[in-house]
């Protein structure tokens, strides 16, 4: 199951994008579920509900596509320095205000922050740099666990149990914001600065081992496989849900590979009229022009 959001005919429509991305098929929600686009899906599948076609199929190139999940319920889970050797390169970049030495550069347990659910923009919206409140804005390709059935205390061993799905997530971040706030909240949530999309893919046909992958204007930046996480997905879910009541529809970002414009030297930080291509296998391209 392709989970896709979009719209035509002057609203929102949610519904099953085929695997080879030519068409949609839109799916039957009542008028109150219809502004939740693919999170109303997500929630009729995690709560047994039934997922029927509403209409005919639909060619891509007649729809606009909009993030599958447009606006969360709440704030994005989002993991900081979750692979090893982007942790060393944002520990030693400077600007990683949760290290004061080497030897804490690679955590012992998941930093966890989030992100507003306002910043969520569809594939191929524009990620906006705020002129005059700043031009340090970077990338950062995610793998994106997008939660089933809720839950609390969820142990690791049945904690895939709880997924639905993955997609993609880019964790566009203001360096300096990031920096000089401490809390990565401000730096994270500045508005367009969450692209999601193209799709939700279900657990059955993606299992979240996966390779992941950034090009900047075709340059490629980042590339790694997710095996290389240093907290995997059921111990993110165990160590959210241990204080805090998982949701159907719940997206948790697990944390960017080496490879973000602050780890070059000087950095290579997002200019408008680049264009940012992010792919993760099995759940397909997320590409946002900057402005
Ligand atoms: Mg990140």
């Amino acid at each position: 199951m392709r989970i896709a959001t979009w719209q035509w005919g002057g609203r929102r429509h949610a519904g099953l994008m085929s695997a080879d991305g030519r068409e949609v098929t839109p799916v039957a929600l009542d008028p109150a579920e219809q502004p939740d686009g693919g999170l109303a899906i997500v929630r009729r599948v995690a709560t047994d509900r039934p997922v029927k076609p509403s209409g005919a199929r639909l060619p891509f190139s007649a729809i606009t596509l909009e993030a599958p999940i447009p606006r969360p319920a709440r704030n994005i889970f989002c993991v900081g320095k979750n692979y090893h050797a982007h942790a060393r390169e944002f520990g030693l970049s400077g600007f990683d205000s949760s290290t004061t030495s080497a030897a804490d550069a690679v955590p012992e347990v998941p930093y966890i922050f989030t992100k507003v659910p306002e910043s969520v923009i569809a594939p191929g919206a524009p990620i906006r740099i705020p002129s005059g409140v700043s031009e340090a804005i970077d990338y950062e390709v995610e793998l994106a666990v997008v939660i089933g059935r809720g839950g609390t205390r969820i142990p690791r061993s049945s904690a895939l149990d709880h997924v639905f799905g993955y997609t993609i997530v880019n964790d566009v971040t203001a360096r300096d914001w990031q920096q000089r706030h401490k809390q990565w909240f401000l730096g994270k949530s500045f508005d367009t600065f969450c692209p999601m999309g193209p799709v939700v893919v279900s657990r059955d046909e993606c299992d979240g081992q996966v390779n992941v992958r950034t090009f900047v204007n075709g340059e490629k930046r980042q590339d790694a496989h997710t095996r290389d996480l240093i907290f995997d997905v059921p111990a993110l879910i165990e160590c959210i849900s241990q204080g805090i009541t998982l949701q159907p529809g719940d997206v948790i970002a697990t944390g960017t590979p080496v490879g973000v414009g602050i780890g070059f030297k000087p950095p290579k930080y997002l200019k408008r009229g680049d264009l940012v291509r992010l792919e993760i296998d099995g759940i397909g391209v997320l590409e946002n022009p900057v402005q």
